[in-house]
């Protein structure tokens, strides 16, 4: 790893991050800011995207592509559908697919199109260290499913149908095409969230109430996650 890649989507998601990494030099791109920080030896650029799959994608591929990152890590929120997951609790996605993508009346399964795969698998190396910060921690962390789509999901009936097509544990609207980008472009990537809500009809209420400190939750594993792929 020679220049590590920091994703979220919202801006709550990341100003965790910035706090603790300070002296940033913020670049502007394409409409967004990217901030480069050197932590104890290691290039890092930060940044959030914007919600949803298109703006993720560009914010992926520019960190990639422009600024060189060969390792991406992304933090943020989700919606739980496992119920084992609770309000703040960690979530690693072990692999990840697009629940909105749907060209079923021709026969193929959903969240898939050809040339693509429903699935998109985030790095077992990366995952093996996040596993291992957590036990080393004490914290809980589930390995599981994550789907993304261009919704905000809030009834039970959306999520009813994520948990039986995909097996999805959670949900959120910005991790599958990052998974995308990264498997394309052969960059080692994960994907870490923690839970703001349970994508129910309570799941506005919950997500404005929780953003903050789930992000925090996040972050805050993520950089100890930093830590040890920096040593
Ligand atoms: N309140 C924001 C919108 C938040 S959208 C605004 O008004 O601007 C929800 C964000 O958190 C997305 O980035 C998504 O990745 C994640 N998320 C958390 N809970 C979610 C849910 N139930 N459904 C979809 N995405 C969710």
């Amino acid at each position: 790893m020679t220049k590590l890649a920091i994703m979220g989507a919202m801006e709550e998601e990341i100003e965790p991050l910035l706090s603790h990494f300070k002296d940033v030099n913020i670049v502007e791109f394409a409409n967004n800011k990217y901030y480069e920080v050197n932590y104890n030896g290691l290039d890092i650029v930060i940044a959030y995207s914007k919600i949803g799959k298109v703006f993720a994608s560009l914010t992926a591929t520019t960190m990639i592509e422009k600024f060189g990152c060969d390792t991406l890590l992304f933090s943020g929120v989700a919606g739980a559908i496992n119920p084992k997951l609770q309000i703040g609790d960690l979530i690693i996605a072990d692999k990840l697919c697009q629940h909105d993508l749907d060209i079923t009346a021709f026969g193929h399964p959903n969240g898939f199109v050809p040339g693509g795969s429903v699935f998109v698998e985030t790095s077992k190396e990366l995952r093996d260290v996040a596993t291992q910060v957590a036990n080393e921690n004490d914290l809980k962390v589930i390995v599981g499913t994550i789907a993304t789509g261009d919704q905000f999901v809030h009834s039970t009936e959306r999520k009813n149908f994520i948990e039986s097509t995909f097996k999805a544990d959670a949900l959120e609207m910005e991790g599958a095409s990052v998974a995308v980008v990264c498997d394309a472009l052969d960059i080692p990537f994960f994907v870490l969230r923690a839970i703001s809500d349970s994508a129910d009809m309570d799941a506005g209420f919950d997500f404005d109430e929780f953003l903050k400190s789930s992000a925090v939750n996040s972050a805050n594993y993520l950089i100890k996650i930093v830590e040890k792929l920096n040593k």
